[in-house]
């Protein structure tokens, strides 16, 4: 079952150029800082509330953020990633309503959770992402 949006994703082409506009003109604070190498991006992470911003550097320009950024020059929203505490489910769920999954099994993203993608050509033009934690809580 979804339970809340965890993040958005922002597609920005520097780290270090965007985290002051989030910390000066919103006052929020940069929680860390994180290279993924399976997606091949860096990212920064804020709390805003329950939910998060997540904001994604390409480290190589193979990353699927430089293709976004080569069609966004200025960045933007790239992904709204919705929290689940099934992401198999999750998965299964779309499928069956038609949707085209990128990651057929969820894999390891940011942030300690496992992630997967679907694409946005069959979700309303949104690119969706899938988290949940890596580890049960005991
Ligand atoms: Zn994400």
């Amino acid at each position: 079952m979804v339970q809340r949006i965890d993040h958005l994703g922002i597609a920005v082409r520097s780290l270090e150029d965007s985290i002051p506009y989030y910390e000066k003109a919103l006052g929020l604070k940069c929680e860390h800082i994180e290279e993924v190498p399976s997606q091949k991006v860096r990212t920064a992470f804020f709390h805003v509330g329950e939910t998060h911003l997540e904001l994604l550097e390409p480290t190589s320009p193979e990353s699927p953020i430089a293709k976004f950024l080569e069609k966004n020059p200025h960045g933007g929203v790239h992904h709204v990633a919705f929290a689940t505490d099934n992401i198999d489910a999750q998965l299964a769920q779309a499928k069956d309503a038609g949707c085209q999954l990128i990651h057929e099994k969820p894999f390891e993203g940011a942030a300690n959770k496992l992630v997967a993608f679907l694409h946005p050509k069959s979700t309303q033009g949104v690119l969706t992402e899938f988290c949940a934690p890596l580890e049960t809580p005991h």
